[in-house]
């Protein structure tokens, strides 16, 4: 039996208070000192178990960023009976898990349901809607909590900085990933997909993603998550043909071997391999390690193999394919004779040099045109600074930090994506923040953390959101949006319509 909403919230434990929230212990589960009740000042002079002295009051953790980085850090933290509030820039939670992997694949964002428990925990909160760096400053968050991680990933992308970026047709990857996963304000995109063949630049997941929604089947697509604006343009686009080009070769790619298999074996698409990129490989693969062994087995495969019969008529029967290119750098975006559109791309044909960390990919100055009309990025994320009285390293694009402290900063500290750079999934996202939160719970312990001054946590932030007018979304508050997306989901046959405007979040939310 369902419970109605209002019945569920108070169920929870969970009360508005004007924007501020608080949170009461959950029913059936034990009552510790660390289940304030309600939440603020008061509970700061309370001791926390598993942590501190006699002299010790509890320990406030604030982490900015809800995604994967954020969570993990937040679960392994709550282990050890601190107060964990969660500050996110958008009204609703999950980071990169709700708005970066791919809508053909939920079973991913399973993730989501263990983030969903630990929101649920007595002693986490959820604050979203709240940007980090402008609506609150770090160091106003180190004046309210003992620890602050910053988890707050890789907002940007890498630019190509070559002539002709800026032409219409020219897109990030990240910003058509954004656009068909409704992430706010980035409805009207509208990427222009009238033209037959897109070229991809970079080899990786993310490119591999992109490929494969441009030229799915819409029926593959239809009943997932993917926004219904960006369904529908899909299904009126010209895309048939996908190119995928990486400045090195073969051995280099960064694919993993299953989002590879099922761009191989995707409905409707035939893979263009050129045979002579990989003849010759299998030799050179035999003693790598079996991840790289086993991806350019199936690109070997792919290239130089008769297929069956039956793969021989899927993919002629198919009507859109796909191809990788090596060895080929962007040298120019080429225009219409309008100046305005993309017509195509101009390549330098590259050469390895070295081995193993300093293998470098040299331009040579033999250049290729390729005709398209739709040129994406996907070259890469980067790290801001959001704060510049904390460290941050603008070369590497990450917060300098040992174990997730940040250098010369205490009770500061990094993890996931901004700690490490944007490489790497959900799991080496997890281990990464255990690791940051293990380094917390080891400071605590030894006491180079100062718990011996209280701190007022959410309490004093709230002070200042209100004076700044900042309308906040709790975890109950993004629960309200979740049925309302997927109720709206159900009325279309999709597994989830998501809400991508904010002051529709904000009314939701709050209602
Ligand atoms: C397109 C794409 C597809 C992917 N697909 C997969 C996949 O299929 N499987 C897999 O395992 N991994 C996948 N990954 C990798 C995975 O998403 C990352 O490893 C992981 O999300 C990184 O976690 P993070 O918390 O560091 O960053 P994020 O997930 O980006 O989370 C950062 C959070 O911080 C918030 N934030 C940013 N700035 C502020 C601020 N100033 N104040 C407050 N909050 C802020 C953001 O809104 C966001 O919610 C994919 C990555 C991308 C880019």
């Amino acid at each position: 039996m369902r419970t109605p909403r209002a019945a569920r919230a108070l169920l929870a434990g969970v009360y508005l208070r004007g924007i501020g929230l608080h949170r009461r212990p959950l029913p059936g589960e034990e009552p510790t000192a660390l289940q304030p009740e309600p939440r603020g000042a008061a509970i700061n002079t309370q001791r926390v178990q598993g942590f501190s002295s006699s002299s010790d009051c509890a320990l406030q953790v604030c982490v900015v960023g809800s995604g994967p980085a954020g969570f993990y850090a937040a679960q392994h933290v709550l282990k050890k009976s601190a107060i964990v509030d969660v500050y996110e820039k958008l009204p609703v939670p999950f980071g990169l898990v709700r708005f970066g992997v791919a809508p053909d694949h939920p079973e991913v964002k399973n993730v989501i349901n263990s983030f969903t428990q630990t929101m649920h925990h007595g002693r986490c909160s959820f604050y979203g809607n709240i940007t980090v760096g402008k609506d609150i400053s770090v160091e106003e968050l180190k004046q309210a909590y003992h620890v602050v991680i910053l988890a707050y990933g890789a907002q940007d992308n890498l630019m190509l900085e070559i002539p002709g970026e800026s032409l219409h047709g020219v897109y990030s990857a990240r910003s058509i990933v954004e656009w068909y996963n409704g992430v706010p304000g980035i409805q009207n995109l509208n990427p222009d997909l009238s033209c037959e063949t897109a070229v991809i630049l970079g080899q990786g997941n993310v490119a591999l993603d992109v490929a494969r929604i441009l030229i799915s089947p819409i029926d593959l697509l239809k009943k997932t998550d993917i926004t219904s604006y960006s369904l529908e343009a899909i299904a009126a686009s010209k895309v048939k043909r996908v190119l995928i080009v990486g400045r090195r070769g073969p051995l280099q790619v960064a694919f993993t071997i299953k989002e590879l298999r099922e761009m191989v074996n995707l409905p409707g698409a035939r893979p263009l391999f050129n045979p002579s990129d990989f003849e010759g490989l299998r030799e050179i693969i035999k003693d790598k390690p079996r991840p790289r062994k086993r991806l350019t087995e199936l690109m070997v495969k792919t290239a130089l193999e008769k297929p069956s019969a039956k793969e021989a008529k899927r993919q002629e029967e198919a009507a859109k394919e796909w191809g990788l290119r090596f060895l080929r750098s962007p040298v120019q975006i080429l225009p219409t004779s309008d100046g305005k559109h993309v017509a195509g791309i101009r390549l330098s044909v590259n050469k390895l040099e070295g081995s193993g960390e300093s293998l470098r990919s040299i331009q040579t100055e033999e250049l290729e045109d390729v005709e398209c009309g739709l040129v994406l990025s996907s070259i890469g994320y980067k790290s801001h600074p959001i704060s510049s009285s904390f460290p941050f390293d603008n070369k590497k694009r990450v917060i300098p930090n040992h174990l997730g402290r940040v250098l010369n900063t205490p009770g500061l500290y990094c993890s996931g994506w901004v700690k490490r750079g944007p490489t790497g999934v959900i799991l080496t996202t997890m281990n990464d923040s255990f690791e940051t939160a293990e380094s917390v719970v080891k400071d605590v312990k030894s006491g180079s953390l100062n718990l011996s001054v209280p701190k007022a946590g959410f309490s004093a932030v709230q002070a200042l959101l209100q004076q700044r007018g900042v309308c906040l979304v709790s975890f109950p508050g993004w629960e309200k949006i979740n049925e309302a997306e997927l109720a709206k989901g159900a009325k279309l046959g999709k597994s989830r319509e998501k809400l991508s405007n904010v002051e529709e979040m904000l009314q939701v939310a709050n209602q």
